[in-house]
């Protein structure tokens, strides 16, 4: 499949999760096989050929990083919500709109020097993405990128992650 058909499937959902707020629904294609290769194809068209491992945000960027480090043979390590991971080697909290989040990173997981690829679903206001950054690099890692499906621009993230390569594979 095309990825631009690929993309066609992604679904809004207004007033999720509040009102007002549109939500970009990646079900859809995540649910279609060939929509599914389709965009993790193309997610690694653009991811940095240095790169070893895969940093996939809870919880929608796991379904899109385990794909991308069985086929292309990168390591993927899950970056959490709090409370998850049995055993924490840092944590980074940010901003939401109404109060604040904490991604962890699992120990053991990321090597000093190792390329790391940061891969999600969405990049809204940037905050999710640059917490995952601060953690990989404070672990002694490069951050090669970071790699989305859908980047939603009004909410600035790309601008947010200025000087960081950024990918996205639909902007709207
Ligand atoms: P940010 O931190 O504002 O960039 O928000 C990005 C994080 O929130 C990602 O982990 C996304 O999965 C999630 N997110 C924000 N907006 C949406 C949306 O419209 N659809 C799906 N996920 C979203």
């Amino acid at each position: 499949m095309k990825l631009e058909n690929a993309l066609k499937l992604l679904r809004e959902v207004p007033d999720f999760p509040r009102p007002g707020v549109v939500f970009r629904d990646l079900t859809p294609v995540l649910a279609d096989p060939d929509a599914l290769r389709a965009v993790v194809d193309a997610l690694q068209d653009d991811i940095h050929p240095d790169t070893q491992v895969v940093a996939a945000i809870e919880s929608r960027g796991f379904l899109l990083g385990a794909p991308l480090g069985y086929g292309w043979r990168y390591g993927v390590v899950p970056l959490r919500k709090p409370g998850k991971l049995p055993s924490v080697a840092d944590r980074e909290p940010y901003e939401l709109e109404y109060g604040t989040a904490e991604l962890e990173l699992p120990s053991e997981a990321i090597r000093p020097g190792q390329h790391v690829v940061i891969v999600d679903d969405v990049l809204a206001t940037g905050g999710t993405a640059e917490a995952a950054c601060t953690l990989v690099e404070r672990a002694g890692a490069i951050v090669t990128g970071v790699s989305v499906v859908l980047e939603i621009t009004a909410l600035g993230g790309r601008e947010r992650l200025a000087g960081r390569n950024v990918s996205a594979l639909l902007a709207v």
